[in-house]
């Protein structure tokens, strides 16, 4: 085990694959420190009447590509190396699906769940006044992350458009879509993933109904990819969320999951469908029983850093589908390439959420907005393309899945730092 931090981590895997996939090294140097970042002190009126000061954090990577992108987190484990770390996870994941945006990144220090609306509202519209002259619709342009939605996103662009005294949806994604947000942005991550995990499965001739799925997360990305998921066949044997998981045999069904967890706000207690409480034979297992169980795939869907080096060898399932951002550490990966377990790597699979925030992005500027059917037909252009062309780099080369998309990132982006002439234009060579 490494000492290295997540962001520390994150360079280096840039650092391994680029220099293996012939990467110039100014390419790689361009891509080991931010282009910029903001800490901001927000201070906000509490319901009592009393001021708290949360600290909030936003970066922008690179924006070789185009103006960068990447959600806010609300979380109380935010902190400056997790944020560098997403905000060049974006910055590969916009050039792997090729859309033309740099990455980026926000949080605040906050744990939501402790707030009243009111205060949440405050607080969200203080980190955007905090960030007004940072972002821009041809700048930066947040989305909703861990513990942010679309109300939030919309709290955000109203405190971007008075301060600018401007209409300006294209500045935040994710939005409400009476506000301007998209079709199928709630859905688009977790029907990425699926769309992801569909590529993969078409190609090694996976039967649906014999691969059995635990799934960490049961929010935005989690629900809609197991509900996808289900609907195509798979059993989902166990779920989990930040309170612990369950664990059936049989498998659940994921809306009357979903309905449950809405109405109760938890996942364990009596499983139902519909009306009807039918008590569906399952165990409560906590979220680290859950990564480990003998299941086809795993998918994490929660936060990043949870396959770790402590628990990998006890980790059974030969595929898993990096739904979050970050699940396995570099040094981790290297421990289940080895040992052959295929990784779905995040920056493909939960890419559906940014290609669809550039679809909203692209209707706002042309206040044309387009049907549910468009948005989901051209993510899965976008991303089963992308998968395409990581898969024959994959056959090729005989890497990893992520080295593949690594490579297709790095590549393109290597590309336009070259447009702009790099050491073998200068020097003649
Ligand atoms: P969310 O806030 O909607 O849901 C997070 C879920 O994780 C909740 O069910 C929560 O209970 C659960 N959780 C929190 N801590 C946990 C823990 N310790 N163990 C198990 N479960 C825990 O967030 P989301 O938008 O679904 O994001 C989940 C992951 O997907 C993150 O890594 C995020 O960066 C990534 N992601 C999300 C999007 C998106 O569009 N929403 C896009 C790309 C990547």
């Amino acid at each position: 085990m490494t000492d290295l931090n997540v962001f520390e981590d994150a360079v280096a895997r840039v650092e391994r694959i680029g220099t293996a996939a012939g990467v110039a090294a100014e390419v790689i140097d361009a891509l080991r420190q931010p282009k910029a970042v903001l800490t901001v002190d927000l201070p906000v009126r509490m319901d009592d009447g009393s001021t708290r000061h949360f600290l909030g954090y936003r970066c922008r990577y690179n924006d070789v590509l185009g103006p960068t992108k990447g959600g806010i987190r609300f979380h109380p484990d935010v902190n400056l190396e997790e944020v560098q770390a997403l905000a060049l996870w974006m910055s590969i994941k916009c050039a792997v699906v090729g859309i033309p945006f740099g990455g980026a990144k926000g949080g605040v220090i906050v744990h939501p769940k402790d707030l009243s609306r009111l205060e949440l509202e405050r607080l969200s519209r203080a980190y955007m006044r905090a960030l007004a002259d940072f972002v821009g619709p041809m700048i930066d342009i947040p989305a909703p992350d861990v513990y942010t939605n679309a109300r939030i996103m919309g709290w955000m662009v109203d405190e971007y458009e008075i301060i600018t005294r401007s209409k300006a949806p294209a500045v935040i994604t994710g939005k409400p879509i009476a506000l301007g947000g998209s079709l199928g942005r709630d859905e688009a991550t977790g029907r990425g993933a699926f769309i992801v995990i569909q590529e993969f499965a078409k190609r090694k001739g996976l039967d649906p109904t014999q691969t059995r799925v635990a799934l960490q997360g049961f929010g935005n990305a989690g629900y809609h990819v197991a509900r996808l998921l289900d609907g195509a066949g798979y059993p989902i044997v166990a779920v989990s969320d930040s309170k612990g998981g369950i664990y059936s045999d049989t498998g659940f069904n994921i809306e009357s999951l979903f309905q449950h967890k809405q109405d109760t706000r938890k996942l364990q207690g009596v499983y139902y469908d519909g009306a009807n409480c039918e008590l569906v034979d399952h165990q409560i297992i906590s979220n680290e029983e859950l990564l480990e169980l003998d299941v086809d795939l795993l998918i994490p869907a929660a936060l990043e850093g949870v396959i770790t080096p402590e628990n990998v060898d006890r980790i059974k399932a030969p595929i898993i589908a990096e739904v979050a951002n970050g699940p396995i550490a570099g040094e981790v990966d290297q421990r289940l390439r080895e040992r052959g377990t295929i990784v779905l790597p995040d920056v493909l699979t939960n890419a559906g959420g940014v290609t669809v925030s550039y679809f909203e992005w692209v209707q706002n500027l042309q206040s044309y907005s387009w049907t549910l059917e468009e948005v989901r037909a051209r993510l899965y252009d976008i991303l089963s393309r992308a998968f395409d062309d990581i898969w024959t780099i994959y056959q090729c080369d005989g890497g990893s899945i992520r080295d593949a998309a690594y490579t297709v990132a790095l590549r393109r982006i290597a590309e336009a730092i070259e447009s702009h002439g790099t050491y073998a234009f200068f020097s003649g060579d």
